[in-house]
């Protein structure tokens, strides 16, 4: 396996970029997906945010059209990326700034909750790459200020995500905009029988790079369940937060509504918090993340949609207050923590309802979650399904050794040591 960029036949200015970024070697997926894209192949990435697949595209891309020197027309692109949220497509275009700084291509990100002035006019200007929401996209095109007929490389990111969120006729619309004669590249978390049949339908001969979570992130991080009951959660979280190791918390919840109910509590407990959920405007959406980013907020709690894409660097635990109905998400979730090759701690908060849940997730990881231990926890009358494990203690109290009986496991144990600063990189600075 290539150990660096320079076997990747990349341009000078693209390798520059990647020092400044401090990136020292490529990730699974750039290692397998750069040379066979700079071929111009077709692709089925099987990966999730947080593997590097950003940038194993936009290499690529960046590359091909510095060689090629198209002229640059308004309102046309040479490539186009879609993704489904506006967090992720404004996270996409940062990267492709970053990863291009030195090369003469224009980038332009649309995405819609906000006024599209702005947004044509800099189409206007002319662009080389866009990225785009597909319903924004879609509405510009049928105002004509976007014309796709020159995509010659389309990139679909999250298709499941996108699929998820209803926008399966819009995204074949678009492909069918493009040019034929392109190149297709569809990345996806998970591959149910509607994506397999969207890449088949739009991917030529595509090489297909697996670099699943299930199998690769998880590993990495140290997985904890708390059997509790659903009164009892909001009491778990405060008290699992007074250990100054959780320094930056990403908290899920099922619902926008929950979201904000959490928040509500922890900030009345004095502990720094932002929510951030599709009920919320596109400004507050952006301050809460920044403010996350930054520091100046401990804890983001979050809704699995509005999650999707958060690229947050140095996020010590991901903590399930709810635990997701459906498997896949609880693996997008925890993969937050473990980000370009650090580990990372994911607790979860199950409640009496929940178990099946956690039974489905540890199906999908083919794998335990460990349980911890508290003095909050359900009685073992209260779960009838599920016996407490043989080395369960009786709980401990209140104060420093109930303390002390989950530190030990989450911070003393092998596999999963807690991400240390140093590789905690900021790849955001405001
Ligand atoms: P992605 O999966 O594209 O969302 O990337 C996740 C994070 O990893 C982003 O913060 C990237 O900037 C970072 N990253 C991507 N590739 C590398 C690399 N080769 N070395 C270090 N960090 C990387």
């Amino acid at each position: 396996m290539t150990l660096s960029f320079d076997g990747l036949g990349l341009a000078e200015p693209l390798r520059l970029a990647l020092k400044a970024e401090n990136y020292l070697q490529p990730t699974p997926i750039q290692v397998q997906a750069i040379p066979l894209l700079n071929e111009g192949r077709d692709l089925l990435g099987i990966a999730q945010t947080g593997t590097g697949k950003t940038a194993a595209f936009a290499l690529p891309i960046l590359q091909r059209l510095s060689q090629q020197r198209l002229p640059r027309t308004p309102g046309s692109p040479h490539a186009l990326i879609l993704a489904p949220t506006r967090e992720l497509a404004g996270q996409i275009g940062e990267r492709f700034a970053a990863y291009g700084r030195d090369l003469p291509l224009r980038t332009a990100v649309i995405f819609g909750g906000v006024n599209q002035t702005r947004q044509v006019k800099e189409l206007a200007r002319g662009v080389d790459i866009l990225v785009a929401t597909p319903g924004r996209l879609l509405d510009l095109c049928n105002q004509r200020h976007i014309r796709l007929d020159k995509v010659s490389i389309l990139v679909l990111d999250e298709a499941d995500r996108m699929l998820d969120m209803g926008f399966v006729r819009d995204v074949r619309k678009i492909v069918a905009l493009c040019r034929t004669k392109r190149q297709t590249l569809l990345f996806s978390a998970t591959m149910p029988p509607d994506i397999a049949k969207l890449a088949q339908d739009i991917l030529t001969s595509p090489v297909r790079v697996d670099v699943s979570p299930a199998t690769i992130a998880v590993d990495r991080i140290e997985q904890q369940v708390f059997f509790v009951g659903t009164s009892a959660k909001r009491t778990l979280l405060t008290e699992l937060l007074a250990d100054p190791a959780m320094d930056r918390v990403l908290v899920f919840t099922r619902t926008k509504h929950g979201a904000d109910k959490v928040c509500r509590h922890l900030l009345q407990s004095g502990i720094a918090t932002e929510a951030l959920h599709g009920n919320k405007a596109q400004n507050a959406r952006v301050r809460a993340l920044d403010a996350f980013r930054a520091g100046r907020a401990r804890i983001l709690v979050a809704t699995d949609i509005a999650a999707r894409g958060i690229d947050v660097p140095g996020i010590s635990h991901v903590i399930n207050f709810e635990l997701p109905n459906e498997p896949e998400s609880y693996v997008h979730r925890i993969g937050r923590t473990a980000r370009a090759g650090a580990g990372g701690a994911a607790l979860s908060f199950c409640d009496h309802s929940e178990r099946p849940y956690l039974r489905a997730i540890e199906s999908l990881m083919r794998r335990k979650v460990a349980v911890a231990e508290h003095r909050l926890s359900e009685t073992p009358s209260a779960l009838p399904e599920q016996p407490r494990p043989q080395h369960a203690r009786p709980a401990a109290p209140a104060g420093a050794k109930r303390r002390q009986g989950f530190r030990g496991r989450r911070f003393g144990g092998a596999s999963g040591a807690a991400p240390s600063s140093s590789n905690r990189r900021e790849a955001f600075r405001h």
